[in-house]
Parts: structure tokens; C-alpha cells; sequence
């Protein structure tokens, strides 16, 4: 993808993500999506670690407004604004247009917030299959339960929503456990996608 720089942080302008994200998710191309706001790059400002991330992700899409503006005055175009949620969304409901079953997993939130948002999706999206889910607050020992549960099912596609930076943070140090998979921070999606 066309990269930019904002305040020396990666950001890729395409026409269409979803589509990008599919022919990855089928060559089996593990992809660590981060959704960056105005707020985030300042965030970067003052924590190495989190700008460290956001230079090695696979994909960096605009997500505030604030990013937009300064691409468009930048590239002198139209650059769509994409909210991480709608991207998750939309990646979900192109999921059943591939030729195999995919394997979503739901990290974060408090309890029971993951597991509904889960069946608000199998309920929108009957084709869709079993996503498994975990809570996002949860003992050290539980951490490594969940590692194991990533290896075991090897989910393709992964929406972590802890918060920034904690989820990108998560993805970066975990997304060995699943080479393959497509990994995405969504922050409170799942609060909103539980109803
Ligand atoms: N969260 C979590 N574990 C934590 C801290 C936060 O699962 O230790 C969840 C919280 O329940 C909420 C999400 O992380 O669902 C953060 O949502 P928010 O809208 O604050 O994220 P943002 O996109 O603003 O960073």
C-alpha cells in the first residue's frame, strides 16, 4: 500500500482495505492492522514502544478526522475517513465470500461483553460460524490460558479490544501465536456490538 508519514508514524491510503485484507487473509499472510487517530500519534510521542508498533504494522489505516484532514492537505485528494468498527464490521460480513471457514477470535472487555458481541454477529451473519471469545480482564495465569487457546484454534481473523495502547502493544508481543492471522486492535467495538 501508498504509505505516509504523520509525525513520523506509517499510514496507508488504498480504495479499498477490505479487499487487501481478504487476499491476505487467503495467502496466509499474518497482518497487524492499526486504526490511528490524532490522539494515538500523540500517544506515540510519548511512548517509544507504541511508535515502535505502529512502524511495524502490516497496515495503518486513517481512522480520526484529524489524520484525514492532513492527508488530504498533504496528497491534495480525497482520502476516506475509516473507523476501525466499520472496518471489523465489513471484514466480518466479507468473510463468508472466501472458500473456507474462517475462524474469528473476540479478546477484551469485561465479562460476557466479548461472548455477546460474538452472537450478535452469528445472529447477523448466520454463515459466519463459532467465534471464540475471551475477557479482557483476566489473572497472569488466565494470560497464558488464552495464549493456549490462540495456538490450539489458530483463529485467521483476531479483534483484540483492551484499549489503545494496550491492545496494540498485546498484538505486537502475541501475534506469533497465530502467523497466519489477520490481527486488529477495536478498542470498545465490542462494548457497542453487545448492545
Ligand atoms: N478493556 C479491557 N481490559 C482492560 C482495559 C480495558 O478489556 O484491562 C476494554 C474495555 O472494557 C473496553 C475497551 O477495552 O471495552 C476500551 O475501550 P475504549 O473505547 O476506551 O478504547 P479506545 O478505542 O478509546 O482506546
Amino acid at each position: 500500500p501508498k504509505q505516509f508519514l504523520i509525525l513520523g508514524l506509517p499510514v496507508h491510503v488504498m480504495n479499498d482495505y477490505t479487499c487487501w485484507l481478504l487476499e491476505r487473509l487467503q495467502a496466509k499472510i499474518g497482518t497487524h492492522v492499526v486504526t490511528i487517530n490524532a490522539e494515538m500519534t500523540m500517544q506515540a510521542e510519548e511512548d517509544p514502544s507504541l511508535a515502535e508498533v505502529i512502524k511495524n504494522a502490516d497496515l495503518v489505516i486513517p481512522d480520526g478526522s484529524g489524520v484525514v484532514l492532513y492527508l488530504k492537505w498533504l496528497l491534495w485528494q480525497k482520502v476516506q475517513r475509516t473507523p476501525g468498527i466499520e472496518l471489523a464490521q465489513i471484514l466480518l460480513q466479507k468473510l463468508d465470500k472466501l472458500d473456507f471457514n474462517t475462524k474469528v477470535f473476540f479478546y477484551g472487555g469485561a465479562p460476557e461483553v466479548a461472548s455477546k458481541a460474538a452472537k450478535f454477529w452469528q445472529t447477523q451473519i448466520p454463515s459466519l460460524g463459532k467465534i471464540d471469545c475471551y475477557c479482557g480482564y483476566h489473572s497472569s495465569q488466565e494470560e497464558k490460558e488464552l495464549q493456549e487457546k490462540l495456538i490450539q484454534i489458530q483463529p485467521q481473523v483476531i479483534f483484540v479490544g483492551l484499549g489503545v495502547p494496550r491492545q496494540e502493544l498485546w498484538i505486537a508481543q502475541n501475534r506469533h501465536l497465530c502467523p497466519e492471522a489477520i490481527w486488529m486492535g477495536v478498542g470498545g467495538s465490542f462494548d457497542i456490538w453487545s448492545g
